[in-house]
This record gives structure tokens, C-alpha cells and sequence, in this order.
């Protein structure tokens, strides 16, 4: 059977590697996961600054390796042999910050999955590559602007922080990766008053990027007006594309949904 590829690139750049250490602005008190540490060069760094550290490492044979370098037993230094995208992060003390440089195969997934538990984290320092993260942080109007735009930024604050170059791994991959910052709202970006159907419009404003909100929308047809000419639904005239609304544009066509109680 073919071994799973499991996105092992490893930091091989000194300079970029405590760049990083540096931009996620880790304390001394800080409980620290790390998700994917590999052979360990963030792990050694966060060792030497903070007091507890969490790793959560699929491949066996790495955790094997973490085991004879770190230490079993030790109470500051936890190893967990699992799945970060499986992962119960309940089971971690509350207040915990996240570092990684992630597989890319399931980097979104496992970004998802800590924002599904963003009120236990302080704050997400990740790197993945440069595509998904010019996604993660576009704007209306651009034309990276999408659904998982939409989805993050309604949850977390995010802030690119540094480009990497492929230059910097071993195996070296075809892409550039860039690091960034996820700092988990206190309340989503915009109040709605039922998520499930605000994403369920927002992606199907993105279905098909090419066409306009009132092929897109066509579920919701029967709420659709024609006001001077234009088709608008809550006011927004429906020949425009999804990539140029804004969050509280796609908020507001949800809330006047739900009051239809749609
Ligand atoms: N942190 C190391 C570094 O920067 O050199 C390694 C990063 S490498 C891009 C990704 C790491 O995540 C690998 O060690 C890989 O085995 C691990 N990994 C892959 N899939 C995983 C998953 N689903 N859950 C946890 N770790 C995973």
C-alpha cells in the first residue's frame, strides 16, 4: 500500500524560523500547542522560552523521535500521537495559543477545526501556502475574495505577517507558504441571527464565481423584487457577482431571510 503523503516539509532557514517564534509574540506563561512539529525545529525554540507546550503529531515515527529529544514524561512537554483535524481541543486547558507550520494537505481543515474551538484560543500563528492564506486575508472587490474569506474573517481577526519562500523547506515544494494570524473574535464580525443560513447563502453566492447573485441565489427566488428595472433582494440588486459584497451586505440578505422565515 502507498504511504500517505503527510505534507512533511520541514523548516530548514534559522533566520525564518525564529522570525516566526518572534511574530507569534509567544510569553514565557503562555500554554503553547504546536500542531505537525516534525523534527522539531519550532518545538526547541518554544522550549526555551515557554513553560508548557502541546504537540500533536500524526506520524508515529516522528512522535518516536520527539519522545527520545524532549523527553516522555515530562510534565511541561506533552506529546499527542493524533490527528490535528480529529482533534478534541476542549481537552486542552482554556486560553492556549497555536503554532504551526502547517501540512499542506489539511491545513484548512485543521485551521477550521481550531476556529470551531476559537473561544479557548488566544491566538493562531499558522503558515500555509501563499494561495489560501491571499485568500484568507482578500477583501471584497479583489479576486481572491471567497467563501472561506468570508467564513474566517467572520470569526477571527487575520493578519498576514511574513511571506516564506520555498527556499526555506527540505523537501522543497513548488509553493511559496506565508505566515499569518488568527485572533478568534469575541463576537462574530457581524451579528446574524442564524449562521447555518447566512454561510449557506454566502456559499452559494460563490458557487459559481463567474455568475451573478440572481443565477446564485435562485433558491430564494421567490423573495426576489424588482425595484427601478433591477433585481434586488434586501435591497441589493442581484447583477452583481458574490465577490463584491461585503460581510454585512451578505448579513443583511440573511437576516431579511430569516424574518421571511426562510
Ligand atoms: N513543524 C515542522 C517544521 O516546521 O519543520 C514540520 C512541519 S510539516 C509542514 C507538517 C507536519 O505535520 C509533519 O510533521 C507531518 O507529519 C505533520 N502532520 C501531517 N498531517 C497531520 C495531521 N493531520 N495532524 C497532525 N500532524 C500532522
Amino acid at each position: 500500500m502507498r504511504k500517505r503523503p503527510l505534507g512533511q516539509n520541514f523548516l530548514v532557514d534559522p533566520e525564518i524560523t525564529q522570525k516566526i517564534i518572534d511574530l507569534a509574540n509567544i510569553q514565557p506563561e503562555d500554554n503553547v500547542v504546536e500542531i505537525g512539529p516534525g523534527k522539531g525545529v519550532l518545538t526547541q525554540r518554544l522550549i526555551s522560552i515557554i513553560r508548557s507546550l502541546t504537540v500533536i503529531e500524526l506520524d508515529p515515527k516522528l512522535c518516536r523521535e520527539m519522545e527520545s529529544r524532549f523527553g516522555k514524561n515530562n510534565p511541561t512537554f506533552r506529546i499527542i500521537e493524533g490527528d490535528a483535524a480529529k482533534f478534541d481541543y476542549s481537552s486542552i486547558k482554556s486560553g492556549f495559543k497555536v503554532v504551526s507550520n502547517l501540512p499542506y494537505y489539511a491545513a484548512t481543515h485543521i485551521m477550521k477545526k481550531l476556529i470551531h474551538f476559537g473561544s479557548r484560543i488566544q491566538t493562531m500563528t499558522l503558515m500555509m501556502q501563499k494561495e489560501v492564506v491571499d485568500r484568507l486575508t482578500a477583501k471584497p472587490g479583489s479576486k481572491e475574495y471567497s467563501s472561506l474569506s468570508v467564513f474566517v474573517q467572520y470569526y477571527c481577526k487575520v493578519e498576514r505577517l511574513l511571506e516564506i519562500p520555498n527556499t526555506a523547506f527540505s523537501p522543497k515544494p513548488k509553493i511559496d507558504s506565508s505566515l499569518f494570524s488568527l485572533k478568534p473574535l469575541s463576537q462574530p464580525k457581524v451579528q446574524v441571527e442564524d449562521p447555518q443560513l447566512f454561510f449557506k447563502i454566502v456559499n452559494a453566492a460563490f458557487f459559481h464565481k463567474r455568475k451573478m447573485l440572481k443565477n446564485n441565489l435562485k433558491s430564494w427566488e421567490k423573495h426576489f423584487t424588482c425595484e427601478q428595472g433591477q433585481t434586488r433582494i434586501a435591497g441589493i440588486d442581484l447583477s452583481r457577482r458574490g465577490e463584491t459584497l461585503s460581510m454585512s451586505d451578505f448579513a443583511n440578505i440573511a437576516n431579511h431571510l430569516y424574518s421571511l422565515n426562510e
